[in-house]
């Protein structure tokens, strides 16, 4: 009888994959937490720890159901910490004849366990993960015949595939896609509940971080507030269905400097650690839809939006657009990253707030990391090889098939526009707009050239006219461009703007 090896990743810990099904006598499962993973970029020390509670409560399940589980801790004198090696010291130890393994969401690992699985004298078979809606390829091959596939269109070839808010094939409303509703600023007018908290103690698993020497960064206590189990993640769903999907499309790009959260589910960890399915958070999210009526269709399609929608895009660019990708830099940018963004320490306030959010809580809403850490890093021409560490770093849900599109693709426009049709770039008017930041900043929202500007407002128009070369025939910049073309006109402000933002730039660590 084959004697396999099954091999789970840190970020595989679906339980209802159909391995589990399997009789378990002939079977080792194997989970390994290894520097060759904590340490690719410096991580925070809450996605380090988030990853090892959440892979230690999977293996003690498993181990609870009767299945035979080896498991290597950080700490572990006879971890090898690298794959392969930990893997051949279990076929030694169990006469393994053949290995499986789930297929990797990333090139890095992919290309990996191909080449050095298939030096060792074992057969192997590698399987589905079962968690997303699509394959790798389903983009590719939605996107044959197509001169772009932009993300909308992709969204509803998926709304209609899986039947979701839609009836006689057409969408719930009248409309598939309530974006404009989706725009409100939050006033502290809707009341945000006291949020799900797991509380997971982490005292343990810190106490191994440190003994392993696994160098981090940002801060943590001793709990652990994203879920680490199914059963917390289930909470998490039902509580964001209970109390933040009634509000949640209202306030999705809202900011405000008492709420880290607001009405976002938090459910990005669980979801790409594959404690729960894509399908059953849209399908819960739909089902309160249908039973409370005052839900209305603009929030659960805002949420499903992102789900069946960014979330599955996102995996099919990644595989379409493959390992080149890391390297694109259309603007040829080469600044390095401020020292506030490992800090938090700037007196730019939606910087501060965002940063703040990033470093205690391993986190930031979509807008922060879009429209504040993003578009502030894009104006200054930070090199996207330092904006991808630092978001692969820093965030608990960051993992790179979600990442890289997203912070080199959507926010850094480095790929030229495969992904985004305009770079998100904004002065303060529109950070004023969707948040409270600016009225308690040391800066000026309203102003570009005095003393106390805001450095964004300075920034905007001296990113766009770096950049004019590559953006100007952009049909969706033209109003910009239009605009600068007027200040051009008044050369001797134009002037100030350029030379104020090169000051900037010299000792941007001081603002
Ligand atoms: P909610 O606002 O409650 O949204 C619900 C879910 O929708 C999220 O949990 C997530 O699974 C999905 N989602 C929302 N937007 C996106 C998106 N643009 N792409 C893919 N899925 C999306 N998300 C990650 O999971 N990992 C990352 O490393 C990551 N890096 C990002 C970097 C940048 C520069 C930007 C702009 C966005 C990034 N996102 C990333 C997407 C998004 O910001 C996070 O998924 C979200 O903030 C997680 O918080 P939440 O669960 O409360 O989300
Ligand atoms: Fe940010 Fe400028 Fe507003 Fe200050 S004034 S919060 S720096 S946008």
């Amino acid at each position: 009888m084959n004697k396999i090896l099954r091999v789970i990743l840190g970020d595989q810990l679906n339980e209802n994959h159909s391995w589990f099904k399997d009789d378990a006598e002939n079977i080792v499962y194997a989970m390994f937490e290894i520097k060759q993973e904590t340490n690719y970029v410096k991580h925070h020390i809450q996605k380090v720890v988030g990853f090892f509670l959440a892979m230690r409560n999977f293996a003690n399940r498993l181990k609870n159901k009767g299945f035979n589980v080896e498991y290597f801790k950080i700490s572990d004198t006879n971890n090898a910490h690298n794959f392969i090696d930990n893997i051949s010291l279990l076929i030694a130890k169990y006469n393994i004849t053949k290995i499986e393994y789930q297929l990797p969401d990333e090139h890095r690992l992919v290309n990996y366990f191909q080449k050095e699985l298939s030096q060792l004298n074992v057969s192997v078979k590698v399987v589905d993960t079962e968690h997303f809606y699509t394959s790798k390829t389903e983009l590719i091959e939605f996107s044959k015949g197509r001169k772009k596939t932009i993300m909308e269109d992709f969204y509803r070839h998926m709304r209609k595939k899986h039947q979701i808010l839609v009836v006689n094939e057409k969408p719930i409303g009248g409309k598939w896609n309530y974006d404009t509703l989706n725009r409100k600023k939050w006033n502290e007018d809707e009341l945000i509940p006291l949020p799900y908290e797991p509380n997971n103690n982490c005292s343990e698993v810190l106490q191994d971080i440190t003994i392993a020497n696994i160098e981090t960064f940002g801060k943590i206590t001793n709990v652990f507030n994203y879920p680490i189990s199914r059963d917390q993640a289930l909470k998490q769903l039902s509580y964001f269905c209970n109390n933040l999907l009634p509000f949640f499309g209202d306030y999705q790009d809202a900011m405000h400097t008492s709420q880290d959260f607001l009405f976002h589910s938090k459910l990005s960890f669980a979801l790409n650690v594959k404690l729960i399915s894509p399908k059953e958070v849209v399908d819960a999210v739909q089902a309160s839809f249908y039973n409370d009526e005052t839900i209305h269709i603009s929030q659960a399609e805002g949420f499903i939006r992102q789900i069946l929608g960014w979330r599955e895009y996102m995996r099919g660019i990644y595989w379409q657009l493959g390992p080149d990708f890391k390297t694109k830099n259309f603007f040829n940018n080469t600044a390095k990253l401020p020292d506030f963004y490992w800090t938090g320490k700037t007196k730019m306030n939606c910087l501060k707030q965002s940063l703040k959010n990033s470093l205690e809580n391993s986190y930031a809403h979509h807008i922060q990391r879009l429209m504040i850490l993003g578009n502030f890093a894009l104006l200054l021409g930070v090199h996207p090889d330092e904006v991808d560490d630092w978001y692969l770093g820093v965030y608990v849900d960051a993992v790179e098939w979600v990442q890289l599109p997203n912070t080199r693709g959507m926010s850094q426009f480095a790929d030229g526009g495969l992904i985004a049709t305009k770079p998100y770039v904004s002065s303060a008017s529109y950070i004023n707009k969707m948040g409270n930041y600016c009225k308690t900043c040391s800066y000026n929202h309203k102003t570009k050239i005095e003393e106390d500007s805001c450095p964004l407002n300075t920034f905007y128009w001296d990113f766009l006219d770096r950049n004019k070369q590559q953006l100007e025939k952009n049909h969706r910049m033209r109003m910009m461009y239009s605009v600068l073309k007027k200040m051009q006109v008044k050369t001797e402000d134009y002037t100030k703007i350029l030379e104020k933002a090169a000051e900037l730039k010299l000792n941007i660590n001081n603002y």
